[in-house]
């Protein structure tokens, strides 16, 4: 017999944490790696300093982004904060369809919207995954060393991340978040894992594409 050859849908790995345990970092690091496109967000918060259009997120006007989501543009969106955040629904299918695994990095809300979606191509290839602060006190501390928050939002991001870390048992996977390499280990641990899962997999008689799934 023939050495067989995979081929597979790409996964669509949804990662969501409280704002401030590392998870930015923790994506630009996967981002780094051919190993994922990560879907950029539209948003309608102003850019940070440093941040770039269409990179870090698409920015739009809330006119903008309110006319894409009635145009049925939004695989999911949320209001996060004050303002909305959404992902595009063509690139995350365009690329799933391709067999590419797909990283985004949403809040709960989005999370929870995508795990409802009646689109059987997202619902088939959706792990998703819980980064959990290690205690309230280190998540505070993280948050003020960003230094990218007033007081008073880095209060509301502390209250909204008490209320989503009661969320993570709604997810596949929960990472407890420790150092930055440690959470890269976990996370790409279940990668792995993911892609070697038999019902991903479909036998590719005619194309030589590539041999590990
Ligand atoms: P930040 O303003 O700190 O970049 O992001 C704030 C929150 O919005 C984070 O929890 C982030 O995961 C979330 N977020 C970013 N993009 C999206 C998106 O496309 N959809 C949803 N639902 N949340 C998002």
């Amino acid at each position: 017999m023939n050495r067989p050859v995979f081929r597979r849908q790409g996964i669509l790995f949804v990662i969501s944490a409280p704002s401030g345990t590392g998870k930015t970092t923790l994506c630009e690091n996967l981002r780094a790696t051919p190993d994922f496109i990560y879907s950029v967000s539209c948003t309608t918060r102003p850019p940070r300093a440093g941040e770039v259009n269409d990179v870090d997120y698409h920015f739009l006007t809330k006119d903008d982004f309110l006319s894409r989501v009635e145009n049925g543009a939004m695989l999911e969106y949320a209001l996060v904060h004050g303002n909305y955040y959404g992902t595009l629904k063509s690139t995350v299918k365009e690329a799933l369809a391709q067999g590419t695994d797909v990283l985004l990095d949403i809040d709960v809300q989005g999370a929870t919207t995508i795990r409802k979606t009646d689109d059987p191509m997202v619902r088939d290839s959706l792990v998703d995954v819980f980064i959990m602060p290690p205690t309230q006190e280190e998540l505070e501390k993280r948050l003020r060393k960003r230094g990218t928050e007033t007081e008073e939002q880095v209060q509301q991001r502390l209250r909204t991340g008490r209320e989503e870390s009661k969320l993570w048992p709604l997810y596949k996977y929960t990472i407890l978040s420790g150092s930055m390499e440690e959470d890269l280990i976990k996370f790409r641990a279940i990668m792995r894992a993911e892609r070697y899962l038999s019902r991903r997999l479909v036998i590719n008689d005619a194309s030589p594409a590539s041999e590990s799934p």
